[in-house]
């Protein structure tokens, strides 16, 4: 037997080697399902002398992609690489490269990202005078996204559009569709839907892919949606053999389409498939595969499969409650840090997260204890575009003109700002500014202030953005440090913009800005804006970790399908996991979904997992955290919980919505209806901490409370 298929089980082998019949292997996680599939390609090639690149293999990301590539080449050599294998993304690319000229494409057609898509519609908003505010681009372009994969083209949605708004996007479509054709371009959903055009249209080009391949392999086919599923369908030629995997606990896509349905009912589009389950975990340990059985089994709609495995190892799964968010990432990095001196490689270890604005504590403490990290699929976080253009506001507002010795530093916030939110200042008017700033030896913002021999529209636009600034700096006293960046997104309309464009994460990475500052204030209650922004450009300007041996930071998201020896789930907390954003607008499918997600996050892990989570104060919720809900369902046994089960906290609110000016100021006198008077000497979060006579002594205490009043 060849030395792949030696080191499979029983059923593994029997789905690598079933190729006389499409196959479906519905499995768990860590069972092996992308195991078989390599070993099902280099069987292919070796035993049964299929040339390689006559086998395609589809995976998730591109990611997953080079490293099937480099499994596939570990396994068999050289011919790995004659393998074809892509993402549907890239594949659709090649199809389309390759004779889209039949729909009327060049070879070298362009493909359209969300900025482009942007562009396009720009004139039209203006040429029919539209609101923007109104009708957010973003909205747009999810409907014009959301007809197309409907299969709805731009007359048929005029038909079918209910009122004027409807019936506006329909003419947005029109023209989006008539402008693009025109530059042959293309966006992210027609390389799918024009690729899989070609193939339906032109028999001959069909042929010609389906004569190409003998075996089709699909990894994670839980989350394909139906136009993907139709592409695969069409590729399949009538003595190809296709071969799909996947876990219908680990659907994590449906809000992008995806639909679980097609691989439960693959065996009716393919009566003669063979369905094969496999049961057996290879990747973790008995603490960790149960916990997250028991985890997932909380979901109703699912059918029930159960997974061992036999691997030793009887680590618990480590709960860590920590007290805020300094605390965890602290807990963390010791933990790391120990592991690493032990011996464990950085890139055996990663930190996940639900959502992407939790990576910036855990960026901190890592930068301050010397760990280096990379973050997956993402950005970090002061490189994010909405934390740029805050502190770019920051700095604005934190200036003062006659203590900074270089007054023209100033520009570059300017202009990172001017125009976010829109404030209709053309480039041609920036020029304009910027000459005059040279001649006068002034810089932009003075300029602005006095703008000379510009139009009276100009001059305007100007001043409204003068009088922004000033009146956002007139205010700088009003407010604790952290709550001023909320006044000053608020006030200059970033929250607005960024709600608009239902950019919901940005606002979240806002929110976090503001713990980023709470928390300096808690270490530092001397630190003023301009040494918060002083130690932040430090921060940035350090040296990049992303190369060589790094720990991995990513979203649950980007980590499906890997696996890693220990596994941090971090801000395991109420409403950040699950998503609190999800849960209400998606309802109990949501939650579902939060679970499943819960899941795949859990079986990464291979020997060691930890859950933490911390129970300090929230800008985003706007309360102080709790605990995930997720954690009551990880049995006691599997952990080194103590006895009692950890309980969600009655939900502390700090603060009313809306504005939140602290009533009072640092050093301000107050009177407690129980302590007495007392003097401010801390204010952050909502959270004044009071020296009263020495019999009470200091008291933290919430600035919004009733019993709290400035004397
Ligand atoms: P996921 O659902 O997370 O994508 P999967 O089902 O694709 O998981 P794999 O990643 O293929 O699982 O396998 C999990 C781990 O178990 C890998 O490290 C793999 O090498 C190992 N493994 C799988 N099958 C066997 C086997 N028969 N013997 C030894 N190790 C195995
Ligand atoms: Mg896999």
């Amino acid at each position: 037997m060849n030395s792949v298929l030696a080191t499979l089980n029983a059923p593994q082998r029997e789905a690598a080697t079933t190729i006389d019949r499409h196959v479906r292997i519905i499995a768990g996680a860590g069972s092996g399902k992308t195991r078989v599939l390599m070993a099902r390609i280099a069987y292919l090639i070796e035993e049964i002398g299929i040339y390689p690149s006559r086998i395609l293999a589809i995976t998730f990301t591109n990611k997953a992609t080079n490293e099937m590539k480099n499994r596939l080449t570990d396994l068999i050599g050289d011919d790995a690489r004659i393998v074809r294998i892509s993402t549907i993304h890239s594949l659709c690319v090649r199809i389309l490269r390759e004779d889209g000229d039949r729909l009327g494409y060049p070879k070298a057609f362009v493909i359209m990202d969300n900025d482009d898509q942007r562009q396009i519609l720009r004139p039209f908003y203006k040429e029919w005078n539209i609101d923007r505010k109104m009708y957010p681009y973003a909205r747009a372009i999810g409907y014009i996204s959301d007809c197309k994969t409907a299969g709805v083209d731009p007359d048929e949605a005029m038909k079918l559009a209910m009122g004027p708004t409807q019936e506006l996007f329909a003419k947005f479509y029109r023209e989006y569709e008539a402008k693009r054709k025109e530059m042959k371009a293309m966006d992210f959903d027609d390389l799918l839907l024009e690729a899989r055009r070609l193939l339906e249209k032109e028999k001959d080009v069909r042929e010609k892919w389906q004569k190409r391949l003998d075996y089709i392999h699909v990894d994670e086919f839980q989350d394909v949606d139906p136009v993907q599923y139709h592409i695969v369908r069409l590729l399949t030629g009538p003595d190809a053999k296709l071969c799909v995997v996947g876990d219908p606990d680990q659907t994590i896509y449906t809000w992008r389409g995806a639909s679980v349905e097609i691989i439960l009912r693959f065996d009716k589009d393919f009566p003669d498939c063979k369905t094969i389950v496999l049961n057996q975990n290879y990747r973790s340990t008995q603490p960790i595969l149960n916990a997250s059985n028991a985890v997932i089994r909380h979901n109703k709609d699912r059918i029930e499969k159960e997974l061992f495995t036999e691997l030793p190892g009887d680590r618990k799964i480590d709960l860590q409650e920590c007290a805020d968010d300094n605390e965890e990432p602290l807990t963390i990095a010791r933990k790391i840090h120990d592991a690493h001196a032990a011996g464990l490689p950085y890139h055996d270890i990663a930190i996940l997260y639900r959502s992407n604005f939790s990576s910036r504590a855990f960026e901190r403490i890592l930068r301050k204890t010397g760990i280096p990290y990379r973050i997956y699929g993402g950005l970090r976080f002061y490189d994010r575009q909405e934390i740029k253009d805050a502190l770019c506001y920051l700095r604005l507002c934190a200036h003062k003109d006659e203590a900074d010795p270089d007054q023209f530093s100033l520009d570059l916030a300017v202009l990172r700002v001017i125009n976010q939110p829109r404030r209709a200042i053309g480039a041609k008017t920036i020029e304009k500014l910027q000459d005059q700033a040279a001649k006068r030896h002034i810089n932009l913002y003075e300029v602005m202030k006095d703008p000379q021999g510009l139009g009276n529209a100009v001059v305007n636009k100007c001043r409204g953005f003068v009088e922004l600034i000033e009146e956002l700096r007139a205010h700088r006293a009003d407010y604790s440090l952290e709550d001023y960046l909320d006044y000053i997104m608020d006030e200059s309309g970033y929250y607005r913009m960024l709600k608009e464009n239902n950019e919901e994460d940005r606002i979240d990475n806002i929110k976090e800005l503001q713990q980023d500052i709470a928390q300096n204030l808690r270490e530092d209650p001397d630190m003023t804006l301009e040494t918060y922004l002083q130690d932040i450009a430090l921060f940035t300007d350090r040296e990049d970790d992303q190369a060589g041996e790094c720990v991995n930071l990513m979203t649950v998201h980007a980590a499906k399908g890997l696996e890693f020896h220990s596994v941090y789930l971090v801000n395991f907390n109420e409403g950040i996991f699950p998503s609190a954003r999800s849960v209400q607008e998606g309802g109990n499918a949501a939650l579902e979904e939060e679970r499943r997600l819960c899941y795949v996050a859990m079986t990464r892990a291979k020997e060691s997992l930890c859950i933490s989570w911390n129970g300090g104060y929230s800008y985003m919720l706007e309360q102080n955290k709790t605990p995930s809900r997720f954690l009551l369902e990880i049995p006691k046994k599997w952990t080194n919980a103590p006895q009692e089960k950890p309980k969600p906290q009655p939900q502390m609110l700090l603060r009313a919505a809306g504005h939140r000016r602290v009533p009072f100021h640092k050093g301000d006198l107050v009177e407690h209806t129980v302590y007495g008077q007392g003097v401010v000497i801390r204010l952050e979060g909502g959270v004044a901490t009071v020296a009263f006579d020495h019999t009470v002594g200091i008291k933290k205490l919430n600035a919004f409370h009733p019993s709290l009043k400035k004397v």
